[in-house]
């Protein structure tokens, strides 16, 4: 018989990776267009509870060292991440990496290039505010950006609602950066082979994030699906901040279909926007899901 001290889980690992953790692996800092630094976040994170993070900024890892050093200083268990844009079918699909190496020079030149449009899309979205009497927006949303390679919709919006146009930023977005609306500038971002080619060769695991908002029909999202699985990805985001509670439902039985791992996150952006504070999901996985985490142990980076 073994004695009590051989079968104590070791101080790290079995008791953070089952199912029902409070995993929070889908948000975004200063550097794309989330209103904390990095640092702050993962201090919120441990406050509110989180048990494994991961920082998933909008095409860009500039963010990911400072993650992990503030996520081992508040003694929270880290994974890298990212969050690529992917031009699908028309439309753009968002696709989190997970427990990649984010010195990998595939995925940085990959995100790179990635990032290489937003420039000049900023310009010409500008230039469409203006013509319906906003002027001086790309200067406008530069100084909501913390990082000027990575300006988005997002800061558009938030100096929309600085400037007086709209009372928050789900009516800029409603009103103006939405297809078909002044603001709205069609971009093709990252081949979804390519995006998850980057996260699987820099060995990390690709998830399909937020999948109840692409508004595809079935044929759509079986095709994203399939083609995605085809490219290599194995995650889908079960339970997240925009999913509905019959989301979640459909997608529990998308990723029990495909055999695919089951991902949890808040998609925090700010204290002030976010409908779901980072940490503060109110529902787990199903008990029936394999969790991406589960296949991730070996990518944590554990604190001391
Ligand atoms: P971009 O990558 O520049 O196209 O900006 C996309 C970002 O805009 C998303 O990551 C969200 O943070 C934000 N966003 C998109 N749609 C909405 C919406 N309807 N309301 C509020 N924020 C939105
Ligand atoms: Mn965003
Ligand atoms: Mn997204
Ligand atoms: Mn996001």
């Amino acid at each position: 018989m073994n004695a009590p001290s051989d079968t104590a889980p070791s101080p790290a690992a079995p008791s953070t990776l089952h199912p029902q953790i409070n995993a929070d692996l889908h948000c975004h800092s200063t550097v794309s267009d989330g209103t904390l630094a990095p640092e702050a976040l993962a201090a919120r994170a441990k406050a509110n509870g989180v048990e494994l993070w991961a920082l998933t900024d909008h095409d860009e890892v500039g963010g990911q060292q400072r993650a992990m050093a503030a996520a081992k200083a508040a003694g929270l268990p880290y994974l890298t991440g990212a969050e690529i844009s992917v031009t699908f079918a028309g439309k753009v699909v968002h696709i989190v990496g997970l427990g990649f190496d984010h010195d990998d020079p595939r995925i940085v030149e990959g995100l790179r290039a990635t990032r290489g449009g937003r420039g000049a899309r900023a310009k010409e979205m500008s230039d469409g505010l203006a013509q319906v009497g906003i002027p001086g927006a790309y200067e406008g949303a530069l100084k909501f950006a913390g990082n000027p390679e990575l300006i988005s919709r997002t800061h558009f919006a938030r100096f929309l609602v600085e400037s007086g146009q709209c009372s928050d930023v789900p009516e800029v977005f409603r009103r103006f950066l939405t297809e078909g609306k002044p603001g709205y500038v069609p971009h093709r971002w990252a081949a979804l082979g390519d995006a998850v080619g980057w996260i699987v060769d820099a060995g990390g695991l690709a998830v399909i994030a937020h999948p109840g908002r692409y508004g595809f029909t079935p044929t759509e999202e079986y095709a994203l699906i399939t083609e995605f699985i085809a490219h290599g990805g194995r995650g889908i985001e079960v339970v997240t901040g925009s999913h509905t509670a019959a989301d979640m439902i459909q997608y529990t039985d998308t990723a029990l279909e495909f055999d695919l791992l089951a991902s949890r996150g808040s998609d925090f952006h700010s204290p002030e926007e976010s409908r779901v504070d980072v940490g503060k999901l109110d529902q787990h996985l199903s008990g029936r899901l394999k969790p991406v985490w589960g296949a991730l142990e070996h990518r944590i980076h554990w604190p001391d």
